[in-house]
Order: structure tokens, then C-alpha cells, then sequence
């Protein structure tokens, strides 16, 4: 595949890292787009296509040059991931949750120097990955303020865990669990949690309608004992923790991600535009009045949230901490307006294919399942968009007259 396919994304290749490694990661995406197919049916971690990232050295791709790693900023992460997702999108969200956390922990310097260093120097050297498990059946998406219900009790050494994570993606190939949990004095700790720790297991629970390859089972932690030391981060609610001073940027290989697929659609739809000749046409849909109309929608659902993503993170990568506050909303937004641009996206390139878009012949029907997905990863549009609104109207407050 030429890079020239990804459309209007290359338009954002910009810079070192989009020079590295924007074609590879074409070659990359197309050579994983038959396999992504095979692992949607059977729901599994595509470990052929895992194992060609690590190869190449992608699971090191956000941490710091200093530990060997690319360096990477947001920009060239979302150019990346959307690149990855054109072909394999549920490998590209299982990377992401990965490289997203590291870009954060680089961003903010969070947890001791000793576990940050750990996590950077196996991503580097051994594509060992690590993702936030934090969603739990009782308390929803994390974002929404709900404390954990999984619990740490101290013990003579350290802490003893208790509890069940959902949502957990990639969780039969990490090797890190970053668990949430509470502990008796009102505080919350996140917990380095190594996979094969006694007492931590995997639950095969993940079975639904997209997304299907992330494998984001539940993890259980039943009295799973760790040392003092994977306590990495400690606050009190409403405080945060000290990885959220990213302000949310690294998120954005959310919506990435998933206009990766709405990339992949448009894709797709063209090709099948000039292909399909109904023997009632002189010639293919693709010269049809209402087909151009559609796929100059579907460009105009795109470009927009294409534009917006890519400012926010160059936004994000130009600014300092302060900075980075001042563009939490508009992070939020920027990974609402993409998510959504991208369901709209591959709606209508089924529309315009018709009926064969259905059929598990074609890629659409995968595509349609897993965009949907982007609507439940955080930020969580109603709380963005909600947010966003009481910030604008908080510039205009009058003051209150004395
Ligand atoms: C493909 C995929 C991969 C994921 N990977 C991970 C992962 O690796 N790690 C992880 O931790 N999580 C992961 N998640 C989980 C995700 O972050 C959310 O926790 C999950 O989707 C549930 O969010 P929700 O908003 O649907 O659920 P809930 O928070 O339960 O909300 C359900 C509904 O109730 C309403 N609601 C609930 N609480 C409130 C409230 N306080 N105020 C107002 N309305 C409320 C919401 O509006 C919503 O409509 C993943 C999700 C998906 C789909």
C-alpha cells in the first residue's frame, strides 16, 4: 500500500518520527488488515501483527529518547495510530492505552523515577506493554468520578488487592495492570500490577459487538499480594492523581484511532464506487450524481475533525503544564468531534454501498461495529461536551453585584 492511500491524513505527516515511520506503519496496516479480520471472528489479541510492532520497535514509541525510546509527541502518536487503525483497530486502541500512558508519564513525571524507568525501559527493550485497568462493573467509566471498589489492604510488605476490573484491553498480553483501588483511609493508590502475580487472573469475559480483537476482558485481583514499591501514585478524592496533569492529550489516540477506521471506509467505498457497474448505469457508482454528493459528506465529516485533532495535539505538544490545563476542554472536544465524525464517516459509506455492506465479505460490517466503540472510551462525550459548555458560558459570568 502507497502512503498516498491514507488520504487527507498525510496531510498531518509532519516532522522526525512521521518521517521514520509513516510508511512503515502503511506497510505495516495493510499487511495486518487480513489478519484483523480473522481475529474479530474469534475475538483474540492479533499476536502475529503484536508481534511485528514489537519487532519494529512501536511499543517504545512515546517514551524518552534517554531511555531509547522514539520520543514521540502527540501529533506524530495520532498520525501513527490512525495510520495502524486503517488496518487494525482494535491492535491499534490495545497500543495505544499503552503508548498514551507512557506520553503521559513523560508529560507529567508521575510515580517514582524507579517504576517510570521500569515501564519506558521494557517498552523499549522488550515491547513489554502496560495499560490503566480502572473500569469496574459498579462504578462505571473512572472518568465520571466513581471510586474504585477494588481494595488495598496493607500487609506487613506491602498491599494485598481485592477486586474486578473491566474493560480490561490487551489484558492477556500485558505486562503491566495499572489497578485503582481503595484503601482504608479514604485515599486511592494506583498499583503497578506485574501479570503472573499470585492471586491475579484473567477472566475471558470480552465478548461484544466491536472491538472484539482488544480483548478487554475482566481482570480479578483475589488477595493478589504486591510490594510496597507498586504503589505508584496516592491521592484523595476529588483530588487526582498526578498522571492527570496531562489534562487528557495523550486521549486523543482515541479518536485517532477510530478515524483510522473511517479512513479505512473511505477506503474501501472508493474502490467499490468505481467497481460496482449495475447493469442500469452506463458506467460505475462512482460517477453518480448522489454518490459524489455522499462521499463529499463523508469528506466534510472528516477533514473537520481530521483538523481539529491534529491542532489540539500540536497544541498540546507545544505547551507547557500550564498550558496543557488551559486545553483540557478543548482535548475533549477535539476526541467528541472525531469519534462522532467517524461513526457518520462509515454510516454513510455503507449507505452508499447499499446492501453488500452487510455481508461479512466486505470490510464495512467490521467497520460499522468497531467505530461504535469510540462512543464509550473516555472522555465520555456528555461530560466533554457538557464541560465544554459551562466554559464558555464561566468567560461570560457577570460578576455579582455587591
Ligand atoms: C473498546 C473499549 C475498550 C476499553 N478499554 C478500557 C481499558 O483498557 N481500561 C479501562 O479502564 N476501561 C476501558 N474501557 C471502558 C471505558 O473507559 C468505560 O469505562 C466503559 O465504556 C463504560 O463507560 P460508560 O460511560 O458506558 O459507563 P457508565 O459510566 O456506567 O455509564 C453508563 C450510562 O450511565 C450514565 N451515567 C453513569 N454515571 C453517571 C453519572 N455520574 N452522571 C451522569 N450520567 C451517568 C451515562 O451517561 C451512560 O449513559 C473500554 C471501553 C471500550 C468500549
Amino acid at each position: 500500500m502507497e502512503v498516498a492511500d491514507l488520504g487527507p491524513l498525510m496531510a498531518y505527516a509532519r516532522g522526525r518520527v512521521a518521517e521514520a515511520w509513516a510508511e512503515r506503519m502503511a506497510a505495516m496496516a495493510a499487511a495486518f488488515a487480513p489478519r484483523a479480520e480473522v481475529h474479530d471472528r474469534d475475538g483474540t489479541v492479533a499476536a502475529e501483527s503484536l508481534a511485528d510492532l514489537r519487532a519494529a520497535g512501536y511499543p517504545g514509541l512515546t517514551a524518552p529518547r534517554e531511555e531509547g525510546g522514539e520520543g514521540a509527541g502527540l501529533a506524530d502518536l495520532c498520525l501513527l495510530q490512525a495510520i495502524l487503525a486503517t488496518g487494525d483497530a482494535p491492535t491499534a486502541l490495545g497500543l495505544g492505552w499503552h503508548l498514551s500512558l507512557l506520553l503521559g508519564l513523560r508529560a507529567t513525571g508521575a510515580w517514582p523515577e524507579e517504576a517510570r524507568r521500569r515501564v519506558f525501559r521494557a517498552a523499549v527493550a522488550e515491547g513489554a506493554l502496560i495499560n490503566s485497568c480502572a473500569s469496574e462493573r459498579e462504578t462505571g467509566s473512572p472518568s465520571r468520578g466513581g471510586r474504585p471498589t477494588t481494595r488495598a489492604e496493607p500487609t506487613a510488605g506491602g498491599y494485598r488487592l481485592s477486586g474486578r476490573k473491566t474493560f480490561a484491553t490487551f489484558s492477556p498480553v500485558l505486562r503491566w495492570f495499572l489497578v485503582p483501588a481503595s484503601l482504608e483511609d479514604g485515599t486511592v493508590g494506583e498499583f503497578l500490577v506485574e501479570a503472573g502475580t499470585p492471586g491475579v487472573r484473567v477472566e475471558e469475559t470480552w465478548d461484544t459487538l466491536g472491538m472484539r480483537a482488544t480483548a478487554s476482558h475482566d481482570l480479578v485481583l483475589e488477595g493478589a499480594t504486591v510490594d510496597e514499591d507498586a504503589l505508584v501514585e496516592r491521592y484523595r478524592p476529588p483530588e487526582r492523581s498526578r498522571r492527570s496533569a496531562d489534562a487528557g492529550g495523550p486521549l486523543l489516540h482515541v479518536p485517532a484511532c477510530y478515524l483510522g477506521i473511517a479512513l479505512a471506509a473511505r477506503r474501501e467505498l472508493v474502490a467499490f464506487a468505481w467497481r460496482h457497474r449495475p447493469n442500469s448505469l452506463p458506467g460505475p457508482i462512482a460517477e453518480v450524481a448522489a454518490v459524489e454528493e455522499q462521499v463529499g459528506r463523508m469528506e466534510m465529516a472528516l477533514l473537520p475533525a481530521l483538523a481539529f485533532l491534529f491542532d489540539a495535539a500540536a497544541a498540546w505538544d507545544a505547551a507547557d503544564a500550564e498550558g496543557r490545563a488551559a486545553l483540557r476542554h478543548r482535548l475533549a472536544a477535539a476526541k467528541v468531534a472525531g469519534t462522532e465524525a467517524a461513526v457518520a464517516a462509515v454510516d454513510i459509506a455503507m449507505r452508499v454501498v447499499g446492501g453488500l455492506s452487510l455481508s461479512r465479505r466486505l470490510p464495512f460490517e467490521r467497520f460499522y461495529r468497531d467505530v461504535r466503540a469510540g462512543l464509550h472510551n473516555p472522555p465520555m462525550g456528555d461530560m466533554a461536551v457538557r464541560a465544554l459548555g459551562r466554559a464558555v458560558l464561566a468567560e461570560g459570568k457577570p460578576p455579582v453585584s455587591p
